[in-house]
């Protein structure tokens, strides 16, 4: 029996990762439950997503095959089986239970969705949810198809997040480890040592998104009022175990490990049809020019198949803005982003230079044959003459410029990015050139 939830929580407080944990602890304690809790992020470009648009899969039943720990709530340890038996709970007594936990840990300004169902949707629906913005309809009409149950609070929005995190195949996954705070320390600030943090990461080879070492902060700490101490991202169950010992913070009350679409692109879509806003892209281009507009965002003109386009790297991206100041006319790159309605730019999640196009500056106007004497400008674009001696030349005198940026891929800090964004990391690739402040 498949369970999912989504639209619980608000900016004010409460986290569906937590729902989660307490639908598992209630459910567990006659059922089974089946793989991991799956933490699915949907399309990052939905304009009524709280935070990071995640939606919570379980799946109950009667396990079977490899018994695995899965977290820890209150003390009690959770267990997930790697396969199941045919065997169903039924739908209704499932709803039952799970309704009141709704009710306890949702916000009043949320949206609740809860979906159970024997049958998966298709495997379609996750890559709509994931990559466009869907209508409620559609969620409905695919929750009737499978025979699926659903519950709906508020708007019932959730529901749409619910069905499509359902639907996800894993083509690609990753695991995080999730860890909570005791309640009545919600709210309060957390106490962690950032250094424990540091070395997580330096020791544990695929774990990713945890620590900036280059401004040494500290990303994988959330600083929101929700019951989460800290999330691991990562790809190998043991490293994450590992890391829950070296980290070192207050005591934490429970944890859960899930299976994610965190950091595997699934949101980017390489089409070939034009760009639509809310929906994120990767699109290749020739630069035609860049420059930085207040509040330090930097604009990025490019020539591309769908003709002109502005790229838009902003202030909270740091660093990664010193690529596109350092781009030139000609340079060919290929960007992922999120293709936004107003004002229409790409805001880029991640670069990738293709080529970099030699560039000759000035250096000072023509020298007269002559005389010798510098020529003087006859106005923009008109060229250049030396007056006693009548003599003209069309272009100054320029040399090769040096080039600091190089072929290869480039992303925002740790801090910047996206949950789904793939991480250069896990691309087994490192960005060539590191832009720290302009000392390059
Ligand atoms: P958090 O990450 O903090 O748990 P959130 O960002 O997931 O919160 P929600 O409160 O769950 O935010 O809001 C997201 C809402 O958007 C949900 O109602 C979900 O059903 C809906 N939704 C998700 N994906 C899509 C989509 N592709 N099209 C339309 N609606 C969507």
């Amino acid at each position: 029996m498949y369970v999912a939830v989504d639209d619980t929580d608000s900016v004010s407080g409460n986290c569906t990762t937590f729902l989660a944990t307490e639908i598992i602890s209630e459910l567990c304690s006659d059922m089974d439950m089946i793989g991991y809790p799956r933490l699915v992020r949907l399309n990052p470009a939905t304009p009524w997503k709280t935070r990071g648009n995640g939606s919570l899969v379980m799946r109950f039943g009667k396990g079977r095959g490899e018994r695995m720990l899965a977290g820890n709530v209150s003390g009690r340890d959770i267990f997930c089986y790697s396969a199941a038996t045919p065997y169903e709970p039924g739908e209704s007594d499932v709803m039952e239970r799970i309704i009141p936990l709704i009710g306890r840990y949702s916000e009043p300004d949320s949206d609740p969705g809860l979906v159970v169902s024997r049958k998966k949707p298709s495997p379609l629906l996750y890559w709509k949810g994931v990559r466009t913005i869907l209508e409620k309809s559609d969620a409905e009409r695919e929750i009737l198809r499978v025979g699926a149950l659903k519950y709906e609070m508020g708007c019932g929005r959730g529901i749409i997040g619910a069905a499509c995190g359902m639907a996800w195949r894993p083509r690609d996954s990753t695991l995080e480890i999730l860890t909570y705070r005791p309640k009545e320390r919600w709210g309060t600030e957390r106490v962690f040592e950032p250094l424990s943090i540091r070395e997580a990461d330096a020791r544990l080879g695929t774990t990713f998104n945890s620590w900036e070492e280059r401004a040494q902060k500290v990303a994988m700490v959330p600083s929101t009022p929700c019951p989460i101490m800290y999330g691991l991202r990562g790809e190998d169950r043991g490293e994450l175990m590992e890391g829950k010992e070296i980290i070192k913070t207050e005591p934490i009350e429970r944890w859960m490990i899930f299976l994610t679409n965190q950091g595997t692109d699934d949101h980017v879509i390489r089409g070939s049809r034009e760009p639509i806003p809310n929906r994120s892209y990767y699109v290749e281009g020739t630069v035609v020019g860049s420059g930085r507009i207040a509040g330090g965002h930097v604009l990025t003109e490019i020539d591309s198949k769908y003709g002109r386009m502005i790229v838009a790297a902003y202030e909270p991206s740091k660093e990664f803005r010193l690529l596109f100041d350092n781009l030139s006319e000609g340079d060919a790159i290929g960007v992922t982003g999120e293709m936004r309605d107003e004002p229409r730019t790409l805001n880029a999640e991640k670069v990738r230079v293709i080529r970099v196009a030699e560039r000759f500056d000035k250096v000072s106007n023509p020298v007269c044959g002559g005389c010798g004497r510098t020529m003087e400008s006859v106005g923009k674009g008109k060229g250049y003459r030396c007056r006693p001696c009548r003599t003209s030349a069309e272009r100054p005198l320029t040399e090769k410029a040096v080039r600091w940026v190089k072929e290869g891929w480039y992303e925002p800090p740790t801090a910047a990015r996206r949950h789904l964004s793939k991480p250069l990391k896990r691309m087994g690739l490192e960005q060539p050139v590191e832009f720290v402040n302009k000392r390059m």
